[in-house]
């Protein structure tokens, strides 16, 4: 799950991060509101979305009056942020950020997540930070550096020497070099105690005084572990939800669009994973990766298929199901009547394997609708891509 910046900065102040002052806004009226609360004389005015990538594609703007507050909150509130990490569609933002503005003498980057193939959590650190970060993981990757904790899930933590080796690469001494050190170590702290899955902190600043501040913050946490802190699961913002995974969830189906043109409707992750492979393998794209779970019945077939349809690209829809305990031949009455329902009317390639897989092709078979039969996954998603392209 992920959080906005405002609600990450207030968790890294519960832990004693420095974070500029700021309020939360949820209209112009409430930016002036909490920039006059403020005080000072520069401010600065934020998208809350849950993507990056905010200050090129304007949605970050400093201020040097109450009126330009307002002037740049009308115009970052509604907008259509497009940026990187939110995709061509962009995201319509609905809640700002006001903070005192920060004097920035330098911007690192700081980030710290899971590394699964070493088991371990990784931090990275680089003199790099601000808005060209993924430019230099690109171009220059010798400019991230790497410490692991000792062990992921122990109090072990960092081995010291690691943090101050990377505090000086940084370029950091003194205090401000204890400070970083000291922010390293309560970061991990954060992650551990959180179940975070990401935190991101970038820029982390220096100013011309010496002293660290977070500019700006991202978390992810693991969704699996939500029900042990309710805390975090109410910062959940349903606004940043994908509308179409929403409603998969109200019928049980896990539904992620994506970009392809081939739908694909299969029961169980792993199969609906290597589904999609497959379909890559034989050159083309799936449109969507959707589970339909143990019950393939026909209220959530029809769900199924209406939800993938309401995908403009989609040119033919691949059913792989597994029949186990569900019989294939109830499997094969629901997709006729879901089809018939709806008036499928994109190539629709079936494989059934399993418990009455015979019945379920023969059922199939007699149904007077156009559905193509497959024998085997190979077979399924060399059909499916022959049929997308034939409609293209
Ligand atoms: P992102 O583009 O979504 O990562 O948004 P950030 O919060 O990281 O802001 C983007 C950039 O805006 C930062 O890298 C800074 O250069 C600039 N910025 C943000 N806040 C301040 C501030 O308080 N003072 C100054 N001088 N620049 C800021
Ligand atoms: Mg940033």
């Amino acid at each position: 799950m992920n959080i906005h910046e405002y609600q990450a900065k207030a968790l890294l102040a519960e832990y004693n991060i420095p974070v500029p002052a700021g309020s939360a806004c949820m209209s112009p009226d409430d930016c002036t509101a909490a920039a006059k609360k403020l005080g000072g004389d520069l401010w600065v005015v934020k998208a809350q979305i849950h993507a990056g990538g905010r200050g090129k594609a304007g949605g970050v703007k400093v201020a040097s009056s109450i009126e330009e507050v307002s002037q740049h909150a009308h115009s970052i509130q509604g907008m259509n942020l497009i940026s990187k990490q939110t995709g061509p569609q962009g995201h319509i933002v609905k809640r700002l950020l006001v903070e005192e503005a920060v004097d920035i003498a330098r911007e690192l980057y700081v980030g710290m997540l899971v590394d699964r193939s070493r088991q371990q959590i990784a931090l990275l650190a680089s003199t790099e930070g601000g808005t060209e970060i993924e430019e230099v993981a690109a171009a220059t990757p010798e400019k991230i550096l790497t410490a692991y904790a000792i062990s992921a899930n122990s109090a072990n933590g960092f081995n010291q020497n690691d943090l101050t080796f990377i505090a000086e690469k940084l370029g950091l001494s003194g205090p401000t070099k204890t400070q970083a050190i000291e922010l390293f170590n309560t970061l991990l702290q954060l992650f551990i105690e959180k179940d975070a899955s990401l935190v991101e902190i970038n820029p982390l600043v220096i100013t011309p005084a010496g002293d660290i501040i977070a500019l700006d913050a991202k978390m992810n946490f693991d969704d699996n572990a939500l029900y042990r802190h309710p805390e975090i699961n109410d910062l959940n913002d349903p606004d940043e939800q994908d509308p179409d995974e929403i409603e998969a969830a109200k019928y049980d189906l896990s539904y992620i669009p994506l970009d392809g043109n081939i739908g694909c409707m299969v029961n169980g992750a792993g199969l609906a994973m290597a589904t999609m492979d497959i379909i890559k393998l034989y050159g083309s794209e799936p449109a969507n990766f959707l589970d339909v779970g143990g019950g393939a019945t026909v209220e959530k077939v029809t769900n199924a298929f209406q939800l993938m349809l309401k995908n403009p690209h989609i040119k033919a829809i691949l059913v792989n199901i597994f029949g186990g305990i569900m019989r294939c031949d109830i499997i094969a009455e629901g997709l006729i009547t879901a089809a018939r329902d709806i008036h499928l009317s994109i190539p629709l390639v079936v494989r059934l394997e399993g418990t009455n897989a015979k019945q379920g092709k023969k059922l199939l078979a007699d149904s007077g609708l156009s559905i193509i039969a497959a024998d085997d996954m190979a077979d399924a998603a060399k059909k499916a891509v022959d049929a997308a392209e034939g409609q293209s």
